[in-house]
């Protein structure tokens, strides 16, 4: 009965994170979409725990209340606290949790295992005596492995993505070290598979935690969006194993739809940037290295003030924002709807131009100007908005560098060559607003600076802005 009601537990969660993803597609129902996620989840775990079969001592159920307390505080005060542009930097720390948990699980299990006799197998000669079932050696070995990587390797990103760690740290032919080993760590798991030695479970561990720093070491900042998304998908497949290992559907599925998602978040994001993941992954791009070239040729930079930025803007006819991550630091999502909102009274089209790495995280741009109610049809893609460029009479760049630089599709040996840009260079007048010259997250210069169509507006966005609206209200 219990076993049964347990089952129809598990379903209602899995079904509760299925509606909660496909609620999370959509901005409007995608807060909504969490709570349903999370609603189920706390349901499975209430389960679990009630329903559990066989005699628990009250010191374990006090051990594992003490436990969700903890998280709970920690995860709770972490999430209310942090800001949107130190997402990725939380969504990475979040998940090595996720990938530590199915180590430590595989750990555990693998010890307990091998200490239980499996009176049901042994008797139907399923398995030998003294021995592991294979599925279940293989579940506990491969949610070792690959938890282990997810839990360093997402370790690693957090120190990247917090500046910690700012330069890639490349040992030489580290691409065939990085194989060498991680055939290493395969051969020596089919050895434990054979032998069943406890103590090196735990080295198959650390060669594991090894590999997953040095995975992620390698590969430069630009790409820990694609990094984290892959590291995401391994946590969600290393759950999906100690879904089997349990039995446990609601943990396979919550895995299995981990796993999906971030596999198919890592490659629209490789496709957004153009790049293969083999590239990625051994290609170590985005290594923060200023191209020097062309320096001298530069050209010279114009400025623009607020005044002859509104007159311009008032008089246009079309006119597209371009938000990047400076609009995010600043906090301008509200200030920059108000511009948009007092240009469309005076009669001007105003469209956004979104780059899907722009910001911090994806969907960064959609989620900053939804939360000042910007209309979501306002809200253009790349591949859509770029054949518009040429009618457009002015492009505010606001906070944005690097999906705008034209070195993208010009210097074969920039960093960021072959990632598609917005061809913002294409309209009639650009203006970029930014505090200074320094350099995006990739860490390049960007010639569009210095483009004769280009004005540099410098100053804080959300002060900026707020200038310019006022001094478009007097007009
Ligand atoms: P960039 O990081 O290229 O540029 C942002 C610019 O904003 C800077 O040059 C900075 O210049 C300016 N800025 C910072 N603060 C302010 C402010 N208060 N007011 C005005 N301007 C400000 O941002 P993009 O959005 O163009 O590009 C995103 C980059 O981040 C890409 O390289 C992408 O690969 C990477 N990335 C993307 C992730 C994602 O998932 N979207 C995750 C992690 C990285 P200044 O200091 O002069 O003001």
């Amino acid at each position: 009965m219990q076993s049964h009601l347990l089952s129809i537990i598990y379903l209602i969660g899995s079904v509760s994170f299925i509606m909660g993803m496909k609620m999370m597609g959509n901005a409007k129902t995608a807060r909504k979409g969490n709570l349903v996620g999370a609603a189920g989840m706390t349901l499975a775990i209430v389960g679990t725990i009630v329903l559990h079969e066989g005699e628990v001592s009250p010191v374990i159920y006090g051990l594992i209340l003490l436990a969700i307390l903890i998280g709970t505080i920690v995860g709770w005060m972490t999430a209310k606290k942090v800001q949107m542009t130190k997402m990725p930097e939380l969504v990475s720390i979040f998940n090595g949790m996720g990938g530590a948990c199915a180590a430590l699980i595989s750990l555990i299990e693998f010890n307990h295992t091998k200490h239980t006799t499996h009176i049901m197998e042994v008797v139907e000669h399923i398995i030998p005596s003294d021995g592991i079932a294979p599925g279940t050696f293989f579940c506990i070995l491969a949610g070792l492995i690959i938890g282990s990587i997810s839990f360093s390797g997402s370790i690693i990103a957090f120190l990247k993505l917090n500046g910690t760690l700012d330069k890639p740290v490349r040992l030489p032919k580290y691409n065939i070290i990085n194989t060498i080993f991680l055939i290493a760590i395969v051969a020596f798991a089919a050895y434990l598979f054979k032998v069943e030695t406890p103590t090196l479970v735990y080295a198959l561990f650390a060669m594991s935690l090894l590999y997953g720093v040095m995975f992620v070491l390698p590969i430069g900042g630009a790409d820990m969006p694609v990094v984290i998304s892959l590291l995401n998908s391994f946590t969600g497949v290393a759950a999906a194993f100690g879904g089997f290992l349990y039995g446990n559907y609601v943990m396979l599925t919550g895995g299995i739809l981990v796993g999906s998602a971030g596999t198919l978040l890592t490659i629209v994001m490789c496709e957004a940037m153009n790049r293969p993941l083999f590239n990625v992954i051994f290609g170590a791009f985005g290594g923060g290295a200023a191209s020097a070239e062309g320096t001298s040729e530069k050209g010279t930079i114009k400025d623009i003030s607020v005044a002859d930025t509104a007159t311009l803007m008032n008089y246009s006819k079309r006119v597209v924002i371009v938000p990047g991550y400076g609009l995010a630091v600043a906090q301008a999502q509200h200030v920059i709807h108000e511009l948009e909102m007092i240009l469309e009274e005076r009669g001007v089209e105003v469209k956004y131009a979104i780059h899907p790495v722009a910001g911090r995280m994806p969907g960064h741009m959609n989620v900053l100007l939804a939360e000042s109610n910007v209309d979501y049809g306002k809200l253009v893609e790349m591949d859509d908005i770029n054949p518009e460029f040429p009618n457009t009479d002015v492009v505010l760049v606001v906070g944005a560098n690097d999906v705008v630089n034209p070195a993208a599709k010009t210097d074969p040996s920039s960093p960021i060559y072959g990632m598609p840009i917005l061809d913002v260079e294409n309209a009639k007048h650009i203006i970029i607003n930014k505090r200074s010259m320094n350099a995006g997250y990739a860490g390049i210069d960007n010639l569009l600076f210095y483009n004769p169509k280009n004005s540099m507006l410098f100053g804080d966005a959300k002060k900026v802005l707020t200038e310019l609206v006022a001094e478009l209200k007097t007009m």
